[in-house]
């Protein structure tokens, strides 16, 4: 696989990388999506409602492969060790080489705590001695996507061609984002979020002279094999 995508809920991939993903599966990379929790905390729509959700949202991406670990939606743990070793598997399976998740820093803990897991399971999958099925496997560079408290990202995706997909996709999530009187609010069911994270795809694309563009952090620095290559756009 070239990519791994993983988030604490289902919808996060799409909120923050959604046209990043839609772009590397029309450029032919081949990855899976993976949720960590059952949703059973969600203030609208029942975890079933979700799965459905999840899996359309990721027919639209073109992703096919869509799993979930099924871990206690809100009670993420950065010390869990069981979800590491089930993350590890993932791994091994898949054989990433790069890993998309969330931001260490952010809002809601369990995206935190997912970060955290992914830091761990990355390093450990590696471990030829650790105790989970499959042949050592460590991807190759973990990609944070930008979260509610946004630092600055390391590099920009220009998203412009696929931003209409991202957002189709998100739309798939009815339950979450559709204004709905007989539901709760919550702070992503209004029409305000979805603005904001227009301003900031917008924002991020005006810096990098695109429509739009998704936002990426990491810790290693990346290396550039063809300095010429980044030269796409006058300034
Ligand atoms: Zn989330």
């Amino acid at each position: 696989m070239d990519f791994l995508a993983v988030g604490a809920h289902a919808d996060d991939i799409e909120i923050s990388a959604g046209g990043t993903i839609a772009k590397l599966v029309r450029a032919g990379r081949s990855g899976v999506l993976l949720d960590l929790t059952d949703a059973s905390m969600g203030s609208r729509g029942t975890p079933e409602d979700r799965r459905v959700e999840a899996r359309e949202a990721a027919s639209i991406l073109g992703v096919p492969d869509r799993r979930n670990l099924g871990a206690r939606d809100g009670f993420l743990s950065p010390h869990d060790s069981e979800l590491v070793a089930k993350l590890i598997e993932v791994f091994r399976e898949c054989r990433p080489a790069v890993v998309f998740t969330h931001p260490v820093r952010d809002r809601h803990p369990d995206h935190e705590a997912c970060a955290a897991l992914v830091r761990e399971a990355v390093f450990k999958s590696g471990l030829s001695r650790f105790p989970a099925a499959g042949e050592p496997w460590r991807p190759r560079r973990v990609f944070h996507w930008m979260g509610a408290r946004d630092g600055e990202p390391t590099f920009c995706v220009d998203v412009s061609e696929t931003w209409q997909l991202r957002c189709d996709a998100l739309a798939a999530y009815k339950s979450q984002f559709m204004p709905n009187p007989a539901l709760p609010d919550t702070p992503i069911s209004g029409q305000e979020f979805q603005e904001a994270l227009h301003a900031r795809a917008r924002h991020l694309g005006s810096r990098i002279r695109a429509r739009w563009a998704e936002g990426f952090s990491c810790e290693e620095l990346p290396e550039v094999l063809d300095p010429c290559a980044l030269a796409q756009r006058e300034f």
